[in-house]
């Protein structure tokens, strides 16, 4: 089976995790500063606070942004469950805002006609968004931190698929346009420490919070103690923190992939660019490419949007050729525990149009030409087998 993502692993990076595991350090030492410095650097923003997962990032993050039980907090339904189940382990209320059909991405549009509706109706705006940058290509954040200018919110970018791409000319992680970016570093994304995340900042007083709730509540800065005092043991908990940490070791295979991403970006590109050019005449609808955008291409996605095809029977086909495409996303709004919350099928309608229609197509750096044309003739293969 060819995947749809797989982590690189070269022998560079198993030097660095074994030279760690020799160290003095497992955890807390000198690797997981170095990586934060090197994510602070690569996308220019001031502070970074590396984590064991990107929905741990997420969470200290809305902690961090004083998100509670009173807090109400909007994001995309064509994610990951985690980017809206941060709000609900602060015990926030959540709600989304549907999507672009053309980039799939959180729609400024209609967060605009949102929040004004809300704000006619007496209704309860949201503290904070989380916008999503799908597949890698930013949303508008021009147009959305406008809005939140306007409208009094604060910005989390999940931007867990948008490592090293960039928007208007900076590196998304910037933060040029939010409060806090997130990362992610599962190994299917675009580098790995295993598990991991970061929350990076350019505001010092987020920082110390994301990196209190990171580590219990619990500070040895004495600007943030009630009763500091001399004793070098002396540390409070201030607050109710969780341990998030990220170890060394996974730091140290951070920063060794971090180091080869600019040519596993190219070798994304470069598939990319095959893709688009091989499967242009097929009756498909392929990525839409904005101006402002540079993709970090995490996915390939494309549409089965003609009604003589059957999603499901393509995309049954593929996997029956050996092909591990997938779909990203099931609305989150549709998962059980989310109708539970009071959602239904039918409130976000073009995420769910996307979602009916949506295959992701195999997309990784290592992808070989000839696996590469291995996909594209399944996919024509499968499109005959799937006519209805
Ligand atoms: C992968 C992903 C996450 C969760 O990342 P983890 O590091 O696995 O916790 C969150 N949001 C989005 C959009 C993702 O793709």
């Amino acid at each position: 089976m060819i995947p749809y993502g797989r982590q690189q692993i070269t022998q560079q990076d198993i030097n660095a995790v074994v030279e760690t595991l020799k160290s003095d350090f497992l955890t807390q030492g000198p690797k997981v500063e170095e990586f934060e410095d090197k994510l602070c650097e690569y996308v220019n923003a001031e502070y970074s606070c590396v984590t064991n997962s990107a929905t741990s990032a997420l969470h200290i993050a809305c902690l961090a942004l004083n998100v509670s039980d009173k807090s109400l907090v909007w994001t995309t339904p064509n994610t990951f469950v985690a980017t809206a189940n941060c709000a609900r382990y602060c015990n926030a209320a959540v709600d989304f805002v549907d999507i672009d059909k053309n980039t799939y991405n959180l729609c400024p549009v209609k967060l605009k006609q949102k929040l004004t509706e809300h704000k006619k109706l007496g209704k309860q705006l949201p503290d904070v968004v989380i916008p999503v940058h799908f597949s890698g290509q930013s949303c508008d954040m021009e147009a959305i931190h406008q809005l939140s200018v306007e409208f009094g919110f604060s910005l989390i970018e999940d931007a867990s698929h948008a490592v090293g791409a960039k928007y208007k000319n900076q590196h998304v992680g910037s933060c040029r346009y939010s409060d806090i970016t997130i990362f992610s570093f599962h190994p299917v994304k675009l580098i790995t420490t295993g598990e991991g995340g970061v929350a990076l900042t350019n505001d010092k007083k987020l920082y110390k919070r994301l990196k209190l709730f990171c580590s219990h509540g619990v500070t040895r800065d004495q600007n943030m103690q009630l009763t500091p005092n001399e004793n070098l043991w002396y540390y409070e908990q201030i607050d109710l923190g969780l341990n998030y940490r990220m170890t060394d070791i996974q730091a140290a295979l951070g920063i060794s992939q971090l180091s080869r991403l600019k040519e596993s970006l190219i070798k994304r590109h470069e598939i990319v660019q095959t893709y688009n050019t091989q499967l242009s005449n097929l009756p498909i609808k392929l990525p839409s490419l904005l101006i402002d955008c540079e993709s970090s291409w995490h996915l390939y996605t494309i549409q089965i949007d003609n009604i003589n095809y059957d999603r499901n029977l393509v995309f049954k086909h593929l996997r029956n050729l050996g092909i591990g495409v997938n779909v990203h996303y099931i609305p989150v709004h549709t998962q059980p525990y989310y109708q539970q919350l009071g959602f239904q099928w039918g409130d976000f309608p073009v995420a769910e149009n996307y979602a009916s229609q949506t295959i992701s197509l195999p997309l990784y750096p290592h992808l070989s030409k000839q696996q590469q044309l291995e996909v594209i003739d399944a996919l024509k293969t499968a499109l005959e087998r799937g006519k209805i």
